[in-house]
């Protein structure tokens, strides 16, 4: 689960990070009444969406009056913000943040996450903050630094210290700088996050070190125990198909492809989705039913995958472990009816009471096809789409 910038401000400030004064306005008028209770000359005006590269794409605006914040948010709020990030079609701005201007000499890259490799919360900083933490690891790895924390003592001073000599911080920055640093790691092992980005970390012209911008990602399978962060989303935001499936615990992800999966178990689903490509198919999506699905959650799943207009055909693999067969069987029929299915769909069972559920698809007298194993229902499927385009 992602939030937004000002939301992850307010989570890290709460640990100590240091981030510029500023709040949220859904309406022009706000955005002026926060810039005029913030004082000072300068202010920020962010759009706020769940995706980065705002300041290219027309969604970060310094402005020098309470007049022109005013003008700044009523451009923004409304409009669709188009970045690298948000894909052609953009996200509309529902929000702002006005920000108390900074004065920055200059922007760093801090980062933390999980390495795969190490098993281990690490530390990512750079002095090429503001730009493409991507572009940087890719043409100049070497100015990425890594810290990775050993999880039994937690993250120590001397590696904070380290990380802001590599930054090239001096004097009192260094202290400031390892306070954030510190703070930083707190918020994410206690908030179960999977990833932290503040790009960038700047150095103000005074000295002070701080957060201007702030990205964070929460472990989904955590968030049980996070009640005051699942406050925090907003839905807007979201894939209304994807969030369509949480609400029914479907495990859903909208892709570019044409033929629609339906599979129980996330790994089943991955080998489904790769068998496609290998027969030269592209899969509409990723979506594990789960192993204890029932003939509801079978139901939805179909209309989800149907509710996508790119998906010319479907391809149902299931493995009857836990999930009985007649189950599934019962669920596709069921569905197929009620949608009136108009693609073709090719279903693959295999496992417990899987001659019931092959029998339970035949007698439907729907016009399923059926598939001996994974490649056959893949070739299939692949060929099926090729003859109805
Ligand atoms: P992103 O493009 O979505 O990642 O948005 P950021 O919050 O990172 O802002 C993009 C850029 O806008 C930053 O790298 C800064 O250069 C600039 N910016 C953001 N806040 C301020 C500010 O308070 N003062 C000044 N001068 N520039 C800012
Ligand atoms: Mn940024």
């Amino acid at each position: 689960m992602n939030i937004h910038e000002y939301q992850a401000k307010a989570l890290l400030a709460q640990y100590g990070v240091a981030v510029p004064r500023g709040k949220v306005a859904y309406t022009a008028e706000e955005a002026g009444q926060v810039a005029k209770d913030l004082g000072g000359k300068v202010w920020v005006v962010k759009a706020q969406i769940h995706a980065g590269g705002r300041g290219k794409g027309g969604g970060v605006t310094v402005v020098k009056s309470v007049a022109d914040a005013v003008q700044a948010a009523k451009r923004m709020i409304g409009m669709t913000l188009v970045t690298h990030q948000t894909g052609p079609g953009g996200r509309l701005v529902r929000r702002v943040l006005v920000e108390e201007g900074c004065d920055i000499a200059r922007e760093l890259y801090l980062g933390a996450l999980v390495d795969r490799v190490t098993s281990r919360v690490t530390i990512m900083a750079s002095t090429e903050g503001g730009m493409d933490i991507e572009e940087v690891a890719a043409k100049h790895p070497e100015k990425i630094m890594r810290e990775a924390i050993d999880p039994a003592v937690g993250m120590q001073a001397f590696q904070a210290r380290k990380i802001a000599f590599g930054l090239g911080l001096k004097g009192k920055q260094v202290s400031a700088a390892v306070n954030l640093i510190l703070g930083l790691y707190k918020a994410y092992v206690a908030t179960d996050a999977s990833l932290f980005e503040i790009n960038p970390l700047v150095v103000t012209g005074d000295g002070a070190v701080m957060a201007l911008d702030a990205k964070i990602n929460f472990d989904d399978n955590a968030l049980f125990r996070h009640d005051d962060i699942v406050a925090l989303r907003d839905e807007d935001e979201e894939d209304p198909t994807e969030l369509e499936a949480s609400r029914h615990s479907l495990s859903y992800i909208k892709l570019d492809g044409n033929i629609g999966c339906m599979v129980n178990g996330a790994g089943l689903a991955m080998a489904t989705m790769d068998i496609i490509k290998l027969y030269g198919g592209l899969p509409a999506n990723f979506l594990d039913v789960g192993g204890s699905a029932t003939r509801e959650r079978v139901t939805t799943a179909f209309k989800l995958i149907l509710s996508d207009p790119n998906v010319e055909g479907i391809l149902v693999n299931i493995f009857g472990g836990i999930m009985r067969c007649d189950t599934i069987a019962d669920g596709v029929v069921a569905a197929a009816r009620e949608v009136s299915l108009t693609v073709p769909l090719v279903v693959r069972l295999a496992g417990t009471n899987v001659e019931l559920g092959k029998k339970i698809l035949s007698e439907s007298g729907l016009p399923i096809i059926a598939a001996d194993d994974l490649a056959d229902g893949a070739r299939k499927i692949v060929a099926a789409v090729k003859g109805s385009a």
